[in-house]
């Protein structure tokens, strides 16, 4: 077997693409792979070894050469596939443009499809009533299955102080744009949650006089305590005997917090008002034999 001669333009196409592949440089100049790796010795080249090495090389000046013209974020993206997948990262970025839609584009390491593209695909297919279908009743049985999930998924989005605000527009966007789902949605949930919906309506009560404070969720469970106690003596007697007071009233400075809160009877909370209650009920004949009856 003669050896092959090299003409100086092989020379300076395998100095310029030393970090091709044995296999596709022996594809370009016709030869076989050894030939290419004894040229190399031959040559005096530092190569990178094994195929990883090889292929991070050649990512790394594509993707140097797209500084500025791709979001920063893709260059924290691993260059290679299998290295994604070791590293369970969603995307991975080789620097090359997608073949079919001819842009800059990161890959997603579970598919190896580009992002535009699949993102482009799962759009249309969503469309479909079919998937549409399955979609939600996928969707409703993790949500059942797993609250948790939600419950971080929830939490993460509103994070971000801006994202918050955002999402908290749209929100009042979409309540503007559908007034009567709201209006029904707010119905039946006030009939589903019949303590909710007076925890609601007294704190927003006290909120129009600056009696309010932020309760935490054991403030709320106390408070809906002591709606149920009154609920549970109305529905006994079969009619509004019992109130909730408030032992300092709103209009003297007291607040809408459950140690200022009280069940008492509909007869005592009316002797009251908004007094403050510095005699017992029913107030006694004399003043020093005190008789308290505000409970049942
Ligand atoms: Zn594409």
């Amino acid at each position: 077997m003669s050896r092959k001669k090299w003409t100086t333009e092989e020379d300076d196409f395998l100095r310029k693409n030393f970090v091709l592949s044995n296999g596709s440089l022996a594809k370009n100049l016709k030869v076989d792979r050894r030939a290419i790796r004894r040229r190399y010795a031959a040559l005096n080249i530092d190569r990178p070894f094994g195929r990883d090495s090889l292929e991070i090389a050649r990512f790394s000046i594509i993707r140097e050469k797209c500084k500025d013209l791709v979001p920063e974020k893709w260059f924290q993206y691993p260059a290679l596939r299998r290295e994604a997948l070791k590293n369970e990262v969603v995307y991975y970025w080789t620097g090359e443009d997608c073949k079919k839609c001819r842009k800059p584009t990161i890959r997603y390491s579970a598919s190896g499809k580009c992002k535009v593209c699949q993102d482009s695909q799962n759009k249309e297919r969503n469309q479909r009533p079919e998937v549409k279908e399955s979609n939600r009743l996928y969707a409703k049985k993790i949500r059942k299955e797993k609250p948790e999930l939600l419950k971080k998924q929830r939490l993460q989005r509103y994070a971000n102080d801006d994202k918050r605000q955002l999402l908290l527009n749209s929100a009042r966007e979409w309540r503007r744009r559908n007034p009567e789902y709201f209006k029904n949605h707010n119905r039946n949930y006030a009939i589903k949650n019949p303590l909710d919906r007076k925890l609601i309506k007294d704190n927003r009560r006290a909120r129009k006089i600056n009696a309010n404070v932020i309760l935490n969720e054991e403030e709320k469970k106390r408070i809906k305590k002591l709606i149920k106690d009154m609920k549970t003596i109305n529905k006994k007697e079969g009619r509004i005997a019992a109130h909730i007071d408030h032992l300092l009233p709103l209009s003297k400075g007291g607040l809408h917090e459950p140690s200022n809160l009280q069940v008492i009877s509909t007869k005592a909370n009316l002797f009251w008002k908004d007094k403050i209650k510095c005699c017992p009920y029913p107030k006694p004949k004399k003043w020093n034999e005190p008789k308290c009856e505000i409970f049942f």
